[in-house]
């Protein structure tokens, strides 16, 4: 190809954006399109452990010190007594152990840092409102219409989330599966958190079917909650209004505090969650490729879809830069990024199965909880393969 190749992104998401700002950094010119006529992401949070954090730490957002929290522990509770099972210390120790920290912070904040960067940026060219309808894998480029333009480029990246119409077209794939859990979320004021849940820390809470994730985002000033129940409900979107009553019938048997968390998001919105089975063998063709949630969907149970759709960037850029044929670079980064994301959609799908014990395998899991509080750092370690992995290196 001789010259530096053009990339087309589809997809200003998280993964879309961070790709955008790693790849113009090593030099690549971009072209992003996204469907939504602004940049906006709804007001959820995102909790970004070390493996992605650092990543972030290099694109220096401007503001990213503000607006992320980095809550001193996470704290473990049984949902129907109210029992703490385990605290782990998260600050300083992650930094310490990792080289850089665990941060909860505001999607939209977060969104929104990397979309001012991408627009300051000489080699990105971004169209809003521009939505990917039909594309093409030629011999040695792409094209792809959007919002009534014609686009080509050397190279064409799905990032365009966990429905990715590129992929279904591109690639033959069905749509992903309804995984039977719906999240419900909000964001409250710390003032309206119960006494003792107020603090700079992530709660996690497990139930029969069920759980509650809450911690702070925007330096404090708020509460994002989380409450995952399983259900057969299923409607593609992320924001679809949910009712309060509902979510509260639902969390009916739960402890006073875990109560008053859930009735204190109001009238929640809620998603069905979607999810693919890992897949370790994911790949695009030609100079055609996927990154985030568009390759490897997951339950967000470990916390790491957008990490992983952050790590994916990183590696795409670099793989390609050190590789004078792109192709090759694709498939290169395609096999370099499998088996990661593969284990991660195993270890959330585990998780799911984990957080929602009932009965006695229910209290072998509280059991095994208290007994590693004795030792939390060293509990910790079991997640070493996954927050300590450095992609930059
Ligand atoms: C309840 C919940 C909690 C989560 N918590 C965490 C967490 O704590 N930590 C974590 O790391 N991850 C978390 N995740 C996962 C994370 O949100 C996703 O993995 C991440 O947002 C994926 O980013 P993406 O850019 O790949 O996709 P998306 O964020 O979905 O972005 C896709 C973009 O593509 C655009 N698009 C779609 N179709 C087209 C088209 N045809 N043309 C142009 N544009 C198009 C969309 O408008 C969108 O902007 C959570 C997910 C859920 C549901």
């Amino acid at each position: 190809m001789g010259q530096t190749p053009s990339i087309l992104i589809a997809g200003g998401g998280i993964g879309g954006l961070s790709a955008a700002l790693c790849l113009a950094r090593a030099g690549f010119p971009v072209t992003l399109v996204e469907q939504a006529d602004t940049f906006r992401e709804v007001g959820a949070g995102i909790q970004l452990s070390p493996n992605a954090s650092r990543i972030l730490q290099k694109l220096e957002l401007d503001g990213l010190g503000d607006f992320a929290v980095e809550p001193g522990s996470i704290r473990i509770h049984d949902g129907p007594s109210g029992n703490r099972l385990l605290t782990l210390p998260l600050k300083p120790e992650m930094k310490a152990r990792h080289g850089a920290p665990y941060l909860t912070l505001s999607r939209a904040e977060l969104h929104q840092a990397l979309s001012r960067k991408a627009s300051d940026e000489a080699l990105i060219d971004i169209h809003l409102g521009h939505r990917a309808e039909t594309a093409r894998i030629l011999d040695d480029h792409a094209e792809l219409e959007a919002g009534g333009r014609q686009f080509s480029a050397d190279i064409l990246i799905a990032a365009d989330g966990v429905w990715s119409p590129l992929r279904q077209a591109l690639l033959g794939d069905q749509p992903p599966q309804y995984t039977g859990h719906t999240a419900w979320r909000a964001l409250i004021d710390p003032a309206d958190m119960p006494a003792g849940l107020s603090g700079a820390h992530t709660h996690l809470w497990l139930g029969p079917d069920s759980h509650l994730v809450h911690y702070p985002v925007c330096g404090g000033d708020k509460i994002n909650v989380v409450a995952l129940t399983e259900s057969s409900w299923r409607e593609e979107g992320w924001n679809h209004q949910g009712r309060s009553e509902e979510l509260q019938r639902a969390f009916a048997r739960w402890a006073s505090p875990a109560r008053h968390v859930i009735k204190a998001m109001g009238e929640p919105l809620k998603w069905a969650l979607c999810g693919r089975q890992p897949d370790l063998d994911w790949h695009g063709h030609g100079c055609f490729t996927l990154l985030g949630d568009a390759a490897h969907p997951m339950l967000p149970y470990l916390a790491q879809g957008a990490a992983m759709a952050i790590e994916d960037a990183h590696v795409l850029a670099r793989t390609l830069q050190s590789n004078p044929e792109p192709m090759a670079a694709l498939r290169a980064y395609e096999a370099a990024r499998a088996p990661r994301t593969g284990r991660v959609q195993q270890g959330a799908f585990a998780n799911a199965a984990t957080f929602h014990l009932s009965g006695p395998a229910a209290l072998a899991r509280n059991m095994a909880l208290r007994a590693a509080g004795g030792a939390p750092k060293l509990f910790l370690r079991r997640y070493d393969w996954l927050y300590g992995h450095d992609v930059t290196v």
